[in-house]
């Protein structure tokens, strides 16, 4: 009964996200679609029309944001489970986040890498990776160096993600994948509320190290297979 009560504690708590999140993406359609509508009169001004124009782009990409940073939470279960190598992802994650990276001043590195499986679903630990790694590029707003480490130690795969960013106080790093939980001016808060989610169906752990204006650790463990 215990565990059946808990299952629906957390499908409820899932729903009410779910209801909050198509909310925080309707505010920003509404207002493109308002802009929208401003610029079909013919009585603007070419400078307000550039104003609607990159307010409307804006808007959109937070919606953007959120249906990136949230996608899979809303199934938190693994469905196309299978086995995967986890150096493979990472490259991929790599390249996926480069762009973003060198916009920003940052190089992404791998310090080991090793050869080791896991069992999951491939574009979810893409997801958790893609989030692990955004945040630890938007941490370092001067540039810097993102390293990810790949280990096998005792059975388990250990994937550190390590910035050399702003960090975190105890507070913060308590705070951690709470809805909403964001000090960033355009932030969601919900990128890693989906990596707690994606790593706990993944059976795996998240454990954060950091400190205030020295970086952040991130490091996920998973059970390997064979
Ligand atoms: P968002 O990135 O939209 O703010 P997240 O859930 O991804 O939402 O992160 C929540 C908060 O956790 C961030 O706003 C930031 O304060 C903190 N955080 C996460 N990763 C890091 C990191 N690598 N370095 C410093 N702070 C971090
Ligand atoms: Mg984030």
């Amino acid at each position: 009964i215990v565990s059946e009560v808990k299952r629906l504690e957390k499908l409820r708590i899932v729903g009410d996200i779910a209801a909050s999140i198509s909310h925080e993406i309707r505010n920003p359609l509404t207002v493109t679609r308002g802009f929208l509508q401003f610029m079909k009169r013919n009585d603007i001004t070419p400078d307000k029309r550039t104003q609607y124009i990159d307010f409307s782009l804006g808007e959109l990409s937070r919606a953007e944001d959120i249906i990136n940073d949230y996608l899979t939470f809303a199934k938190p279960t693994l469905e196309n489970v299978m086995k995967l190598d986890v150096l493979e992802e990472l490259k991929y994650v790599k390249n996926v986040v480069t762009p973003f990276a060198l916009i920003n001043n940052v190089e992404i590195l791998f310090k080991n890498t090793a050869e080791v499986f896991v069992i999951g679903e491939k574009q979810k630990l893409h997801q958790c990776l893609i989030n692990i790694v955004k945040n630890g590029v938007e941490a370092m707003p001067d540039g810097g160096i993102l390293t990810i480490d790949l280990q096998m130690i005792n059975k388990h795969a250990h994937i550190a993600i390590q910035d050399t960013g702003i960090g975190m106080n105890r507070e913060q790093i308590e705070r951690l994948g709470s809805p909403y939980y964001s000090t960033k001016d355009k932030g969601t808060g919900l990128g890693t509320m989906v990596v707690y989610s994606i790593v706990k169906a993944m059976n795996g752990k998240m454990n954060v190290a950091s400190e205030l204006n020295k970086g952040t650790t991130i490091t996920l463990v998973f059970p390997v297979v064979v």
